[in-house]
Formats: C-alpha cells, sequence, structure tokens
C-alpha cells in the first residue's frame, strides 16, 4: 500500500507530506500540538516557527539564498508559502510567521491524501515512517529512537565550535603540526599566543556578551560540554590547561613552544574550512567574530558557522544513518533537525528530501543524489559520511562544497558566486536527469 506515516507536523514533516501526497502517496501526518507542547511552540499550528522570523539571506552568493534557489528548482511547497508570507527584509527571505503556518495548514488541507492526526506518537509506527519531531521530540518518542540507533547515537544538547574559512587564515602566523605527531600534515593548525596575547584573549572571552538561554536550556546542558567561557571563567590558566595547551607544539617562527596556541582541525578533506577545536560557546555572534579574531592568524577570519550550543536532539547520523536518512535494515527515515542539520530551510529541504527518498523507494527507482557542489548536497554529503567526527548540527555553508581551483585569487563574494553558478548549474543537469522524481 501506498501509505507513509511522517511523524511531525513542523517544518520538514509538513513539508514531507505535501510532497508525498502530491505524487500520489496516502499520507497519515502526526502532530502532538496542542494536546502536548514541546517547551519552544507555542500555537496549534503546522509548520510553526519557534524563534526567528527570518529564513535568512535570499542573495544567491550566500550559501542560505542559494539552498533557497534550489529549493524552488525542485518544488519546494513550504518555500513558495514563505514568499506568499514574506514581510520586507532587505536581503533576506522573512515572513509574517501566522500567515506563513496558515498558508502551509490551507495547503495541507487542500491536499487530497493527507489525514493530519493530533496525537503524540509514543512509539516508532509500523510501516514506511518518517520521523520530523525536531530538536525537541517528546521524550517517549526520543527514548524509543534511542533504542533503534541505539548507544551514544542519540543526542540532546549540540556544542558546535566555530568553523572558519581556511582561505581568510593567515598562514604566516599559524602553522601545521600535530601535538601528538600522528595526523597528517595540514589536519591540524595552530595559532600561538604569548602570554600577553593569551591574557587579552581570555579577558575578551569572560566578559563578551552571551546568549541569552532558554528556561528549558539551563543548567542541563552545560553538564554536558561546558562553553570555552564557562571554563575560562573557572581561573585565567584554565584553558591553557585545557582546549589551549601548548604542549608538543612548537612555533617555527621562535623556535619555542608558545605560551597558549589555539588548535584548528580541518573540517574537510580538501581543507577548505577549520573547526576550533574545543570552542563550543555561547557567545553571541558578533562577538564570537570580535573574540575570535583576537587570536594571531585569525584577525580577517571569515565565519562558515558559529558556535551554538542548544538543547537539541539529534543522531549521530553519519554513523547510524543512510545515505538518504534511513535508518539501515528499517522502513524508518528521518527528517528536520533531528538528522543534525540546522536551520528552518535546510528543515524544509530535508523534509522534502524524505520525500523523495521515500517515493523512490516505493516505485523501485534510485534514490535521490544530488550533486556535492550544491548548498543542499554538500549538506547531505557532510551529514551522511561515515568519515565526519564529532558530528554537530550544521547549516549549509561554502565551507563543504569542494573548492575551486582558482580559490584563493578571488575575492570572497566572486567566489561564492561561482559556487552558486556552478552549482546550479550541476543540479539543473540532475534535475533532467531525474523527471521521474520531480515531475509531478
Ligand atoms: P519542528 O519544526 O520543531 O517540528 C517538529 C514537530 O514535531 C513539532 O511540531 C512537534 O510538536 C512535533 N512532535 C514532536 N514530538 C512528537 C511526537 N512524539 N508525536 C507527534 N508530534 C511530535 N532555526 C533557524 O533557522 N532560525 C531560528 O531562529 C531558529 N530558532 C530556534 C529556536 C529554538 C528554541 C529551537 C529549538 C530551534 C531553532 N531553530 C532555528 C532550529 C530549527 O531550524 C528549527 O527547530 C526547525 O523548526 C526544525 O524543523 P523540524 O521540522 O525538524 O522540527
Amino acid at each position: 500500500v501506498n501509505m507513509v506515516t511522517v511523524v511531525g507536523g513542523g517544518l520538514a514533516g509538513s513539508e514531507c507530506a505535501l510532497q508525498l501526497a502530491r505524487r500520489g502517496v496516502r499520507v497519515r501526518l502526526f502532530e502532538m500540538r496542542p494536546r502536548v507542547s514541546s517547551p519552544a511552540h507555542h500555537t496549534a499550528n503546522l509548520a510553526e516557527l519557534v524563534c526567528s522570523n527570518s529564513f535568512k539571506a535570499t542573495r544567491l552568493d550566500s550559501a542560505a539564498g542559494l539552498l533557497k534557489e534550489e529549493l524552488r528548482r525542485m518544488g519546494s511547497c513550504l518555500l513558495s508559502c514563505a514568499e506568499k508570507a514574506s514581510v520586507p527584509a532587505g536581503g533576506a527571505l522573512a515572513v509574517d510567521r501566522e500567515q506563513f503556518s496558515r498558508e502551509v495548514v490551507q495547503l495541507v488541507a487542500q491536499q487530497e491524501g493527507i489525514e493530519v492526526i493530533r496525537e503524540e506518537v509514543t512509539d516508532i509506527p509500523e510501516g514506511r515512517v518518517v520521523i520530523a519531531a525536531g530538536p525537541l521530540a517528546s521524550p517517549a518518542l526520543s527514548a524509543r529512537l534511542h533504542d533503534l540507533v541505539g548507544g551514544d547515537s542519540l543526542a540532546f544538547f549540540d556544542a558546535a565550535a566555530p568553523i572558519v574559512d581556511a582561505a581568510t587564515l593567515d598562514c604566516d602566523v599559524l602553522f601545521s603540526q600535530s601535538r601528538y605527531g600522528e595526523a597528517g600534515e595540514g589536519d591540524y593548525l595552530n595559532a600561538p599566543l604569548n602570554r600577553e596575547e593569551y591574557e587579552s584573549f581570555i579577558d575578551a572571552l569572560v566578559h563578551a556578551e552571551r546568549v541569552v538561554l532558554k528556561d528549558f536550556e539551563g543548567g542541563d546542558l552545560f553538564q554536558a560540554c561546558q562553553p570555552a567561557e564557562e571554563v575560562a571563567r573557572t581561573g585565567k590558566d584554565a584553558i591553557r590547561f585545557g582546549a589551549m595547551k601548548p604542549v608538543g607544539l612548537t612555533d617555527p617562527r621562535t623556535g619555542r613552544r608558545p605560551w597558549a596556541a589555539v588548535q584548528l582541525r580541518a573540517e574537510n578533506a580538501e581543507r577548505t574550512a577549520y573547526n576550533l577545536v574545543g570552542f563550543q560557546t555561547n557567545l553571541t555572534f558578533p562577538e564570537q567574530r570580535r573574540v575570535f579574531r583576537m587570536i594571531p592568524g585569525l584577525e580577517n577570519a571569515e565565519f562558515f558557522r558559529y558556535g551554538v550550543m542548544h538543547r537539541n536532539t539529534f543522531v549521530d547520523a553519519p554513523h547510524v544513518l543512510d545515505c538518504t536518512f534511513a535508518v539501515p535494515g528499517t522502513t524508518v527515515r528521518l527528517a528536520g533537525q533531528i538528522t543534525g542539520t540546522e536551520g528552518y530551510m535546510e528543515a524544509v529541504a530535508s523534509g522534502l528530501l524524505a520525500a523523495l527518498n521515500t517515493w523512490a523507494d516505493l516505485a523501485g527507482t534510485p534514490a535521490v543524489s544530488l550533486p556535492r557542489t550544491g548548498a543542499l548536497g554538500s549538506l547531505v554529503a557532510y551529514a551522511t559520511d561515515p568519515e565526519t567526527v564529532g558530528y554537530q548540527p550544521m547549516h549549509v555553508n561554502f565551507g563543504l562544497v569542494p573548492p575551486l581551483e582558482d580559490a584563493k585569487r578571488r575575492g570572497k563574494r566572486e567566489r561564492y558566486a561561482a559556487y552558486a553558478d556552478r552549482a546550479l548549474k550541476d543540479l539543473d543537469a540532475y534535475l533532467q536527469t531525474r523527471a521521474d522524481l520531480f515531475h509531478v
């Protein structure tokens, strides 16, 4: 029977249900609100935006803008709802959140084949299922999901460190070396600090403005993993004996061990992006930019992802899901933030992909295989690559796409425009080969 159960009527679940139904599949869409709510939702609406009303930038030479264009070409339903509900917001797509949800509710109601069931799902349903229960999935369902994926593969908090653009780092200052000599050349870069630099950096870190956490994100979150600024607050040298320890490092410029060092670990094989090891943080984004740019060699760093720490339910997708976000050997597929991708539009994109892949399963046709050059294709590749280590929620960014040959020659905007151009050409070529999936 062409019947699929979708759990969660949020951004991913609503898009997924609509896309499946448009392809003639019968859908049971379970949404627990208003009977049971999450700590962040306030309404009974499908596709409620829990925080900002912005879907981020529209300019094509940004990863967020490119994602929107890719979704437009793939026929996303929720993107068109967002565009109908848009409010003026400069270069961003922002919406009237009530109207946005209303548009989604209306589309779902008009779409033949979707039954909306207002119940909490407390066990993994039988048959073909897409679980799109979000970062605040109900505890009962989270427990069942934990049983399904096993071990430490389901996290309840994220703790992401900033990721910077390798092309914007000062390689005269940073040096490539592993503390213990086991890593490959370029896997780790070190930013050496002398005592004075270290003390000013710690002072700035401790006094910088932090994000005000929601009530439900209090103490438990900090127990899970300490933000760098909290570690720094426990004592002037605390980080120097932790994330910034200079042990095993020799600064080639001085021939000596530095007073402290920030280690940057390559995020990908092409080494176009580096992670600031141990710097998970709750500083506001402008403060991260100010404080982390005090690190020698990072004065002009551009950030692909800022550090974040949240209450967040997500699975270790690279190690427990297949490349279509299905749990291997089952008829269960995950979509949305619970896969460890981050962001409103990313959740919409993930719902679309889950629908296409589920439909491909039903039709016995090959799964979706988006070009890696795209905003979405590169995010999927990252999130499902077993080589990905320390998986933390990731939004689309150009640090995930394969580099251009002449990357360093170009300025940032020109480089990003070239990424977008390449991505859309590759996507169009791919879409032409999969008329079976995309023409509804
Ligand atoms: P959701 O949109 O949360 O949808 C999941 C749905 O599943 C919910 O409607 C929920 O009620 C339902 N559900 C849960 N458990 C069950 C169950 N057992 N049975 C039935 N239904 C269930 N991203 C941004 O881009 N910008 C932001 O400003 C932003 N702010 C955020 C603020 C907070 C507090 C949180 C937690 C996340 C935020 N995110 C933000 C991240 C993310 O983009 C959103 O959480 C996004 O809504 C994720 O989409 P989703 O479809 O995966 O989950």
